[in-house]
């Protein structure tokens, strides 16, 4: 791989699609944007080149294809040596099911089991096959690459990811946990030994990913052991408007007391629940702690709940680890929220973390380092890199250099 390589990285949503192209070897972002609103009345398109921002209104209806076509013709058609380091794309892809434990590259076959692992994730593998078909047309004499959100949780051990159902809903259907922001985790977990000067294999790290979406992984010596969403987004910790672990009497309960739909459960559980929710106010935290600060009740409780969920998950999550050598923050809440972090730290007072105020307040912003007072359990804040993975992961397939 020469210092020029460059990847295109592609991560569609049902109605957006990003791109970025990035650096494999330094994780540096050459160019990224965004096609918003696709299929609508007005989508729209916006990229970022050099610290430039443009941007172009979409033809009413337009595709995720349309994005690609925009980018190659006009985008990239301007920025020709950018486009010749280009050596692959690698694609974001939400659900591998059991058949990837890695990334890689893409066939038809794989095209196929993407589409085969589609009714695990119906919101998110279908926008991603539109988004490789796309890139598949109009690049075709470059190599794709699935990077899949499961894989990083393929080393889950069977106690971990079985729930307690009849045995044949996980023969028969794969009904399983399968967990979900692998390449933050493994990102994260991997730059906290780096930060702690340990080897990865004897290192163990519970690495919080905290976003609108947010998740915590047990990783012992490199491989995630447990971790908090399940066989959907859903499972686990409180986020921004879904509501993590939940009884799920509440759901009998709603269908049979309440006459809710499976549409309507749907709705509830994604959109309307978590910090939102139970606010009644907002699913953003930097919203929600201006708040808590003014004595807004549901605020404050929403932040409680949250970072009580949180520190219950990395008490859990000391158990299969035995020796934690770093809690890891990371995420937009994870970076730069000091507040969730204290309260959260605060919790953990039981298993003797002990927060330093002043560099936690001091680590935030893109900022990486340690929180915790020196001579106790160590805490740090690590901004994620998902790209970064997506990108490394790629060029090592087309090299032949995976790990
Ligand atoms: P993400 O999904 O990783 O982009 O994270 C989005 C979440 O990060 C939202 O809840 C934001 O309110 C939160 N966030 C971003 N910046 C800050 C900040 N400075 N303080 C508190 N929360 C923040």
């Amino acid at each position: 791989m020469s210092h020029s390589s460059q990847v295109l990285i592609i991560n569609t949503g049902s109605s957006s699609l990003k791109f970025a192209i990035v650096d494999p070897l330094s994780g540096k972002e050459q160019l990224s944007g965004i096609g918003e609103a696709l299929g609508s009345a007005s989508p729209r398109m916006e990229w970022v080149h050099d610290g430039v921002e443009q941007d172009c209104r979409l033809d009413a209806g337009a595709s995720h294809h349309s994005v690609i076509e925009i980018l190659v013709e006009q985008i990239l058609g301007e920025l020709p040596v950018l486009s010749e380091e280009l050596i692959a794309v690698g694609h974001r892809v939400v659900h591998g099911g059991e058949y990837f434990s890695s990334s890689v590259l893409i066939d038809q076959q794989v095209i196929n089991t993407i589409d085969q692992c589609a009714s695990l994730a119906p919101l998110h593998n279908p926008p991603a096959l539109k988004g490789i078909r796309a890139a598949m047309d109009e690049f075709p004499q470059l190599p794709q690459v699935a990077v899949f959100d499961t894989a990083f949780h393929q080393s889950l051990p069977e106690h971990a990811y079985l729930y307690a159902l009849p045995y044949s809903l996980y023969r028969d259907q794969r009904i399983r946990r399968y967990g979900m922001h692998g390449t933050s985790h493994q990102f994260v977990s991997e730059r906290a030994a780096l930060l702690l000067g340990r080897p990865l294999a004897e290192t163990n790290t519970i690495t919080a990913h905290l976003g609108n979406g947010a998740s915590i992984t047990a990783v012992q010596g490199g491989a995630s052991v447990d971790t908090s969403m399940g066989m959907t987004p859903l499972e686990g910790l409180v986020m921004g408007t879904r509501c993590g672990d939940l009884d799920p009497g509440v759901l009998i309960h709603l269908a049979e007391s309440l006459n809710h739909s499976t549409d309507k459960l749907k709705n509830l559980l994604n959109r309307e629940s978590g910090l939102l929710g139970i606010s009644e106010l907002s699913n953003d935290c930097r919203e929600l702690e201006q708040a808590a600060a003014q004595g807004h009740h549901g605020a404050k409780l929403a932040l409680e709940i949250f970072c009580y969920r949180l520190a219950k998950y990395i008490a859990a999550y000391t158990l299969p680890l035995r020796h934690v050598h770093a809690l890891v923050f990371t995420g937009g809440i994870g970076e730069n929220s000091s507040w969730i972090r204290e309260r959260t730290m605060h919790w953990l007072g039981a298993l003797s973390y002990e927060l330093d105020r002043e560099q936690n307040e001091a680590t935030r912003f893109g900022a990486e380092g340690p929180i915790s007072r020196s001579g106790t359990p160590v805490a740090l804040v690590v901004p994620t890199n998902e790209e970064w993975i997506i990108a490394r992961d790629a060029a090592a397939i087309v090299t032949g250099g995976l790990r």
